[in-house]
């Protein structure tokens, strides 16, 4: 029996363009043999393309209160949910959200899932939505002892009504350099790197076209070490690969466009300073009570400090992605990575069973 493979992908986030790489890559890569494939596109204006479009206007809060309605099921709500052309969905085997930022990486996809009871893959509902708030992520971390640089954040309203004062704070908190990044997204949409008060402001503006909520963290002087996550209750983890991007910092044009970024895997670096990486992007995996799969990101200063920067609970997994490329360095090649979190997806669906 071929397992009934359900890819998402598309969305309405900025990484739109990204997700559509990774599901290409996937769909090339899954075993025909193995698998059945039913590809559903999200559109940017957030429609499941071959269904209908979802909208329930409602004059009056009376024509909702279906008091002496017929009583149905979850499933039945997911079904009725789900676009007409995929509602044979009740029969996937397994959903994979090729999705990344908000409404797919973030627990919404994911709630919905949990709605439907269909097993998918990655993290659940809570790491999705604590991973893709970097606030809340950064909080979490706090508490949970992991190493991180100095960070404060803005919601827009507060912002606007004394951006000065904003300005100020953060002068006065982080200085410079500083980086200022919206609170939800990822693939380094809307950051920027300031080092003047001007920059600052610009910083501001700009990463509040995304996102209600900003972070602005104290800029380090640091190498990049990303390493891979890959479990459920028994994470393990992947070699340490190292980004060394030709500019200033790791920007969405380095990732995606200029492609003179270097990958570095393993990276060079002790076993003392592995075996504590280590430790934290476990430490940090369960922190946010991931499942599955997440790429931890570090800072790792010339003397030895290291800083967790964030996890991505669905990072970038196109074969030449670092995550996918750290499994690859550790012995797991990229069909076999798709198993394997296809293997976890369902483990974590019957544990909660
Ligand atoms: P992705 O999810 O694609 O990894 P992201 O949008 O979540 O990216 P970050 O990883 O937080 O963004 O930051 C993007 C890049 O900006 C980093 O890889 C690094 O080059 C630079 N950067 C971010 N924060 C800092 C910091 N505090 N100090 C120095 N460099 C930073
Ligand atoms: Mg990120
Ligand atoms: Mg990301
Ligand atoms: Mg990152």
């Amino acid at each position: 029996m071929k397992t009934k493979l359900c890819l998402l992908y598309g969305g309405k986030s900025a990484e739109h363009n990204v997700s559509l790489q990774t599901a290409k890559a996937v769909i090339g890569a899954l075993d025909l043999n193995k698998y059945e494939i039913h590809p559903v596109f999200i559109s940017t204006e957030g429609q499941w393309i071959k269904g209908p479009q979802l909208n329930a206007p409602v004059e009056d809060v009376k024509a909702l209160q279906f008091n002496d309605g017929e009583e149905i099921s979850p499933n039945a709500l997911g079904t009725a949910m789900v676009p007409a052309d995929s509602r044979e969905s009740e029969g996937y085997d397994m959903i994979f959200p090729l999705l990344h930022g908000p409404n797919g990486e973030d627990g919404t996809v994911q709630g919905m899932l949990e709605l439907l009871n269909l097993p998918y893959v990655g993290n659940g509902v809570l790491a999705s939505s604590a991973g893709m708030d970097k606030v809340i992520m950064k909080n979490l971390f706090a508490q949970a002892g992991i190493p991180q640089v100095d960070y404060t954040w803005y919601i827009r309203s507060t912002w606007k009504a004394n951006p000065e004062n904003a300005y100020k704070q953060v002068e006065e908190q982080i200085g410079y350099p500083c980086f200022v990044k919206p609170a939800n997204l990822g693939s380094s949409v809307g950051i920027s790197k300031c080092t003047s008060k001007e920059e600052l402001e610009a910083a501001f503006e700009e990463a509040f076209q995304f996102d209600r909520k900003i972070i602005i963290e104290e800029g380090v002087k640091a190498r990049e070490i990303e390493l891979g996550v890959l479990g459920n209750d028994q994470p393990e983890c992947s070699v340490a690969g190292e980004i060394v991007p030709k500019k200033d910092f790791y920007d969405y044009k380095a990732k995606y466009e200029d492609g003179d970024t270097a990958l570095i895997i393993p990276a060079e670096i002790d076993q003392e300073t592995y075996g504590k990486l280590k430790e934290i992007a476990i430490q940090s995996f369960k922190a946010l009570d991931c499942s599955g799969l997440v790429r931890a990101d570090f800072f790792l200063t010339e003397d030895g400090q290291i800083y967790m920067n964030e996890v991505n609970t669905m990072p970038g997994f196109t074969p030449f992605s670092m995550f996918p490329l750290l499994w690859k360095h550790t012995g797991v090649d990229y069909p076999t990575l798709i198993g394997k979190l296809v293997e976890l997806g369902m483990e974590r669906h019957q544990e909660k069973q």
